[in-house]
């Protein structure tokens, strides 16, 4: 993966960034030390790694904005950080770069349910969202599978998604507002607790822009009251053709379901060994959650399971029980960890038309035999949302940049059938230089122009998301 060459002056001065960091930072808020700066080498794509010259941890907005400010006036480049479970090399650093960690804002600062709202500085977790208001009949609905160690930063960034936003939406239609940092200091308020701001919606230009435009330190977030119940059903097919066929059969039919999940064999037999999940050992499982009252719950799942009849499915089967649909859960969503204990993998991102599913996973199986290398299939198939696992061993010479060169063409197919590079990863580095296969170099410029006037310096988060031979000139007129 190539990479901007580090700046030699911003390395050898590195002693006085400290200095002056510790003016505005306590102590214990600056890791400068080699050996310490090393857990922040890399984040969920461990293939790339880099130690940042130094991170910090502010613990307000206004410690942010100092920091930033600093690093501005010293041309130091700043990779924001939240959790560090970016599987697209998101928060990975560079050697010239500092990373600014926003794990001590984690405080709650208002909640309110007149107005379903709840306002966190970022570096909550995703999970401990929910767990601030779930008590009193409410959750906050974007649900990574991550979840539990991801924070609402990383989220924002990235604009992630999870198994029930088929219903609900991702990040974007769940965020109301946001406190963000500019690279100079610069402190502003986007959005806030009400429906749509006037002006341009640079909420839709802040959710989903990977770290390049600010650091974001509060959220204003939707929160939604709790259905009354939900209920999950297991589908069993004898092919990732069909199942595929279903998925697009049960979205045309107009009913909404909260989540429809699909897995293939490789991933049935991982998650079942790891969770004990009760999955039917079948080719390809969907996993079909509807929510509501009883009655609706049972009209619902009705119009599903006839459809799902029509495809002959190997395997039908309601959860009877809150624990067994903990449990189907569980297994969904320990996916990638089950998957990780058996292989090595990359795991992709793209999405697509509900409707090319069928043929999308019939060519994902014959690239994967013209490749040499076992692909996974598991993934959020109502949105269409593919997270194809390319298994390989990190060990054997040339595996990795096969698996690199497999994973890129299954995202090409992914753009040829109409749909994009990432549905909630984000591109980072991992889909950077793909970003051509997307767009047309006008449509790049644009995007591009838009990172000049937030970041004019281009400091925040170098070498993610632009192709470097695309951003060279926007690079070189910065500095
Ligand atoms: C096992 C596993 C399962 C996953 N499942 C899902 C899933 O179901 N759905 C999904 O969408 N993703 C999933 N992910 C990917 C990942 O968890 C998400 O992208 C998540 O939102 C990243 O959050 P983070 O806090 O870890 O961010 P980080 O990895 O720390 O950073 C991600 C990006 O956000 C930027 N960033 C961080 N903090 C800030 C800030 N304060 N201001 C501005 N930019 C910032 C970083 O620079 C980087 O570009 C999964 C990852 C793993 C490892």
């Amino acid at each position: 993966m190539e990479m901007p060459r580090p700046n030699p002056q911003v390395i050898a001065r590195k002693a006085d960034l400290i200095e002056r960091l510790s003016r505005v930072l306590p102590a214990d808020a600056i890791i400068s030390d080699p050996a310490e700066t090393r857990a922040y080498e890399c984040d969920a794509l461990t293939a790339y790694k880099c130690p940042p010259l130094a991170a910090i941890l502010p613990a307000s907005t206004q410690e942010v904005a100092d920091a930033l400010r600093i690093c501005h006036d010293m041309g130091v480049p700043v990779v924001p950080r939240g959790s560090g479970t970016s599987l697209a090399g998101g928060a990975l650093p560079t050697e010239d770069s500092v990373i600014l960690g926003v794990a001590r804002l984690n405080e709650v600062l208002e909640t309110d349910y007149e107005n379903r709202f709840i306002r966190v500085q970022t570096g909550r977790t995703n999970l401990s969202v929910t767990g601030a208001v779930e008590e009193d009949g409410f959750f906050y609905a974007p649900d990574p599978s991550s979840q539990l160690a991801c924070a609402i930063a990383g989220n924002i960034a990235m604009n992630s998604g999870g198994a029930h936003c088929l219903k609900y939406g991702v990040t974007i239609n769940n965020l109301m507002g946001v406190t963000m940092v500019l690279m100079d200091g610069t402190v502003t308020e986007i959005g806030g607790a009400h429906l749509d701001a006037a002006g341009y919606d640079l909420l839709g230009l802040i959710c989903g822009s990977e770290g390049q435009l600010g650091v974001v330190t509060e959220a204003t977030l939707r929160i939604l009251h709790k259905p009354e119940g939900a209920r999950p059903v297991l589908m069993g097919f004898d092919s990732n053709e069909v199942a595929g066929q279903c998925v697009s059969d049960i979205i045309k039919a107009g009913v909404l379901p909260v989540a429809i999940e699909f897995m293939d064999r490789l991933c049935i037999r991982a998650c079942e060994a790891f969770a004990k999940a009760g999955y039917p050992d079948c080719e390809a499982l969907l996993i079909v959650e509807v929510e509501g009252s009883d009655a609706e719950i049972d009209e619902q799942l009705e119009t599903i399971m006839e459809i799902a009849r029509r495809h002959n499915p190997v395997e039908l089967r309601q959860s009877t029980s809150a624990e067994e649909s903990a449990k189907i859960w569980l297994g969904r969503k320990s996916a990638f960890g089950a998957m990780g204990q058996i292989n090595d993998y990359m795991c992709l991102d793209g999405t697509i038309p509900v409707s090319q599913l069928p043929y999308v996973l019939k060519r994902i199986g014959e690239m994967s035999g013209e490749f040499g290398l076992d692909v996974a299939n598991v993934f959020h198939a109502g949105d269409g949302n593919m997270h194809p696992l390319i298994l390989f061993d990190a060990n054997k010479p040339g595996d990795l940049e096969r698996c690199e060169a497999l994973g890129a063409e299954i995202l090409k197919l992914c753009v040829e059938v109409g749909g994009c590079l990432t549905g909630e990863h984000g591109v980072g580095i991992e889909k950077r230089d793909l970003m051509t296969d997307q767009y047309a170099p006008e449509d790049l410029s644009i995007q591009m122009a838009v990172k000049d006037v937030f970041d004019p310096k281009w400091l925040l988060n170098p070498a993610k998301v632009f192709p470097l031979a695309s951003s060279e000139a926007h690079r070189i007129a910065a500095e």
